[in-house]
This record gives structure tokens, sequence and C-alpha cells, in this order.
């Protein structure tokens, strides 16, 4: 074997690339590892953490509401986004170096700057030094996407969203995916007018039907103008503030337009093509089930071959692939069944198939929904309403998908995605006993089906 610097090199230190150095640095691999921002990329810097951080931030309004029909009576209330902001980085911060105290115990040699490929063994860090390396694993994640219209340059999008200096009064929303939804939730928590529009005529795409109108309705409740079919034409600054021009002529004046309109893979400018890697129309780095691009000593994993843009997903890639290279394994991942969850208000936990997709693969279907108003809020009067929903497969009784909008779905559905990855039945969820009382309870005493 040639020698080189390294056993294994990665590029990108986010969930995916930092997964796969530890685990192989555990299992003996000399590894490098570069980042040219904050070690733990988007999860932790501007993604999960840092919303989930304003999330529990925002809810706390609500709480607040809830507390008088409790008994309390809460003096004047007053929020402050500064705050809110200064400590969120305060721990992201903190959470930057556990990820570098982390990689230099398990023996990672890190290197602050941007890796660029100038082949298949070649990596050059920050323009100057060069590295090599056995084996490179590209985890480089992804990008959010910003809409070609006039005065895009306005635009912000979720990577500046978590660093505002002021809260936006009014802010428009554009995009109905995992991060408009939440986001909306968030500023509508903290008190800023809130308008989020989606092009088509129901917003959370793939999500099931069901879920989709019922959130829609949930978010209305608590005040989100939310406006479908509805397109972003323009923005241009007018007096202090952004004019907002929407499709059918609609105007708006906000503070703050962001777009939540997608990711796309961060592959431009990599030595991709220099070093034989494939990427396809997307610019997704093409790899095959072992993670291994067009070129044979390099590998690729997370938001950068865009299969499924979760991190839990990258840390599984990363480390199957660690122990695969390293390990003598030849584990892969199994993409079926990933529970996931929005962080909408009320959130969205799923996991499954939808409605729609179970009938097309199973024909014959059964379902089991229920709403109703959670314990806690019958109190308090908050007006909002929980979603459950069973989707069955009739011919086997298997339980094929698992659905809930309300408080912590994501908390509940992480332990029935268990049971889904078991192939649990419908008689089984019969059989298991709630806990009483809970609103989970529910998905084990649902008997009469809604549909079928
Ligand atoms: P999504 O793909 O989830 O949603 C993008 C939204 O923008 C869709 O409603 C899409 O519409 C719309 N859109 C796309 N292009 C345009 C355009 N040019 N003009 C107007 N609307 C447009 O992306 P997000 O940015 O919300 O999030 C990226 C990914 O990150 C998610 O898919 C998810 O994988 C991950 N993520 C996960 C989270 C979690 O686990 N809780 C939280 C945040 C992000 P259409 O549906 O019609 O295509």
């Amino acid at each position: 074997m040639a020698s080189y610097d390294y056993d294994l090199f990665v590029i990108g230190g986010g969930s995916g690339g930092v997964r796969a150095a530890r685990i192989a640095a555990g299992l003996g691999a000399r590894v490098g590892l570069c980042e040219e921002r904050d070690l733990g990329g988007t999860c932790v810097t501007v993604g999960c953490v840092p919303k989930k951080l304003l999330v529990y931030g925002s809810m706390i309004a609500e709480e607040l509401r809830d507390a008088a029909g409790y008994g309390w009576t809460v003096g004047e209330a007053a929020f402050d986004w500064p705050t809110l902001i200064a400590n969120k980085n305060k721990e992201i911060e903190r959470l930057n170096g556990v990820y570098g105290r982390m990689l230099e115990g398990a023996g990672v040699v890190v290197h602050e700057g941007r890796g660029v490929l100038i082949d298949g063994h070649t990596i050059e860090i920050g323009g100057a030094r060069r590295l090599s390396a056995d084996k490179i694993l590209l985890a480089v994640g992804g990008w959010p996407m910003v809409p070609q219209i006039p005065g895009r340059e306005h635009l912000i999008t979720s990577n500046e969203a978590v660093f505002l200096p002021e809260l936006p009064k009014r802010i428009l929303i554009v995009g109905g995916g995992y991060i408009g939804a939440e986001f909306a939730g968030i500023f509508n928590g903290l008190g800023s007018r809130v308008t989020q529009i989606y092009r088509g005529p129901l917003f959370l795409r793939g999500f099931d039907d069901d879920v989709r109108a019922f959130v829609a309705e949930q978010m209305r409740g608590k005040g989100v103008d939310l406006r479908f079919d509805t397109d972003l034409v323009s923005v241009r600054p007018q007096e202090g503030a952004l004019l907002a021009t929407l499709s059918e002529g609609q105007a708006l004046d906000v503070d703050c337009v962001l777009a939540a309109t997608g990711r796309a893979p961060l592959t431009r400018n990599l030595g991709l093509e220099a070093a034989g890697v494939e990427v396809d129309a997307r610019g997704a780095i093409v790899v095959d089930e072992e993670m291994r691009t067009s070129a044979p000593s390099i590998y690729a994993v997370g938001d950068v071959i865009d299969r499924v843009a979760l991190t839990p997903v990258a840390l599984g890639e990363g480390m199957a692939l660690a122990r695969n290279l390293f390990g003598g394994a030849s584990g892969r991942v199994d993409y079926r069944d990933i529970p996931s969850a929005v962080f909408s208000q009320p959130n969205i936990g799923v996991v499954g198939l939808t409605e729609a997709q179970a009938r097309a693969q199973y024909g014959d279907v059964t379902i089991f929904r229920s709403t109703f108003r959670p314990m806690k809020f019958t109190v308090s009067g908050r007006p909002e309403r929980t979603l459950m929903k069973l989707v069955v497969d009739k011919a086997s009784d298997r339980v094929v998908g698992v659905h809930m909008v309300g408080p912590d779905a994501g908390e509940i559905i992480q332990g029935l995605a268990v049971a889904l990855k078991c192939g649990a039945t419908k008689a089984q969820f019969d059989a298991t006993i709630g806990i009483h009382p809970t609103a989970a309870e529910e998905f084990v005493t649902m008997r009469t089906p809604a549909s079928s």
C-alpha cells in the first residue's frame, strides 16, 4: 500500500462526517478531518439544535396563557429576542467545543479550512496545504436555496434566521416544508405577525393528507396567516421595511422575508471533476449501497448525497461506512420506516406510510383516526387539538403507518417506530396496555375503524 498521511480523510465536520471519523479512529484507522466553519455542521450550528431551542422559547408564550386556567397569576410577561439568541449562541458554542474534544479524544486530527479534492487520494486544505489519504469521505452537507426572483438578495434563509439581531414584527415565510412550518411556529409564538405562503394547494407535501390539513387548521387557529396557491413574485425595500409582491397582485409590508424553499447539496468547487466523482442533475453526489462514489477511493454520506436529509440518517450512514471500511462489517443503512418529526406548533411525528401510499402499495387498508383536545388544555382553555392516525394493511393486519399531530409527537412516535420496525400488527397494538392518562395511550385504544 502506498504511504498516505491518513487511512481516512473526512471533508466536512457535520453529523455524518464526525460520526464516521470517530468510529473509524476508534477502530484503529489514522483519521484526519477538515471543516471550514464550526464543528457540528448544519444540525448543531444553524439547524436542528438552535431551531429546537427557539421552538422551546416560543412555546412558553402559550404556556404562560395556559397558566391562568390552573390558577396562576403571572405578571406582565415580556420577551427579549437578543437574550434568547445570546443564550442559544452560548449553548451552540459549547456544543462546537464538545465536538472538537470528542474528535480529539478519539484521535482524529482536525484541520481548519476548506477541503478540495485534487485527485482520488489528495486533498488541499484552505488553498495551501496538501494531504493524502487512502480513502476520502465527502460529508459536506447542503445549503439553503433561494428562489430566483427580483429582489432575492433581500431574502434570508434559516442560516440567518437563527442569528437575527432583532425579532421581526412582521415576517413572510416562503415554502411549505419542514423549515417553513417550524419557523412559522417560532416567530408566531414569539409575537411576530407571520404570513406563510406555499405554491401548491396544501403544504407539507409528502406527509399524510389528514396530517397536512389538520396542521394547517391548528396553525391558523394559533394566528399564522397561511396562504396556499400563492407565490412570491418580487421583494423590494420600502420605507425601512420590505414590500413583498405575491401572485395575483397581493402585496405585503414586512420586516423580513425568509426563504424556506429547500436545500441543495453543497458540491460546487469541491474538485469533484478532478477526482472523477459523479453528481446527479440536482448536484448530489451519486453513491452505491456502500456509500462509494464513482471514484473508487472516495465515499460520501449525509445531505450531500441527498437521499434522506435527516441528521440521524447521516449518522447511520457514517457509522455503517466506518464499520464496513475498518471494522470488517458489511452493514447497509435501512432506509425503510425512517421516523421523523416536524417541530411545528403543534408538532408532527410520523413513521411509515401515508394513507395514500399504503392504498397504492397494499390496496386494502384500514384507517383508525382519533382527534381530541389534550387533557392539559381542557382546564387551560387552549383550543388546540391533537390528531392520531394508524394505517393498517388489511391482509396482514400489520400497522404500516403511524401519524400524530400534537404535543410531543416526536417523542411519542420514536417508540412506535420500534414497533413498526418489528412488524407489529394492529392486534398487538390492541393487546398493549395503555398508560393512563396520556395522549399516547390513544394509539393502543383505537378500536373502531374510521374508514377502510
Ligand atoms: P423542504 O423540501 O422540506 O420544503 C421546501 C418547500 O419549499 C416545499 O414546500 C417546496 O414546495 C417549496 N419550494 C421549493 N422551491 C420553491 C420555489 N422556487 N418557490 C416556492 N416554493 C418552493 O425543504 P426545507 O427547506 O423546509 O428543509 C430542507 C430539508 O431539511 C427537509 O426536507 C428535511 O429533510 C430537513 N429538515 C428536517 C427537519 C426535521 O427533521 N425536523 C427540520 C428542518 C429541515 P413543493 O412541496 O411544492 O416542492
